[in-house]
């Protein structure tokens, strides 16, 4: 199993413990669950409390669910569309949705080690 480390800052838990968040809550936590579209970040600094914490930063939680639909994306080959009939809605920008069109071998790889630092 690949080295759990945290999302936003790469720590590994071992001054402040990981926790699972799903990225996509409340009535899609369980498809989150499902399609494994979870992070793991740092209890206090990363997750909860800190400045940059996900459930105290609205950028943060918002970069969150832009690469969680990524990653969605890309492992189940959903176009937006796909996503929106699970999700609800699409989080992505245009320019985003543009690049991921215009380079999909770049961004495939991008994602790969997304995946590596997440899990
Ligand atoms: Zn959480
Ligand atoms: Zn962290």
């Amino acid at each position: 199993m690949a080295e759990k480390v945290c999302w936003l800052c790469g720590r590994n838990g071992t001054a402040d413990p990981l926790d699972e968040h799903h990225i996509f809550g409340g009535a899609y936590r369980r498809k989150s669950e499902k399609y494994g579209l979870k992070v793991y970040l740092c209890h206090h600094d990363c997750h909860i409390f800190g400045r940059r914490a996900a459930h105290n930063n609205r950028e943060t939680m918002e970069q969150l669910k832009r690469y969680g639909q990524k990653l969605a994306m890309e492992r189940n080959n959903w176009t937006v569309e796909d996503f929106c009939r699970e999700f609800g809605k699409n989080y992505l920008p245009d320019n985003e949705l543009v690049e991921l069109q215009a380079e999909p071998e770049e961004n495939s790889f991008r994602l790969i080690d997304d995946v590596k630092l997440a899990y």
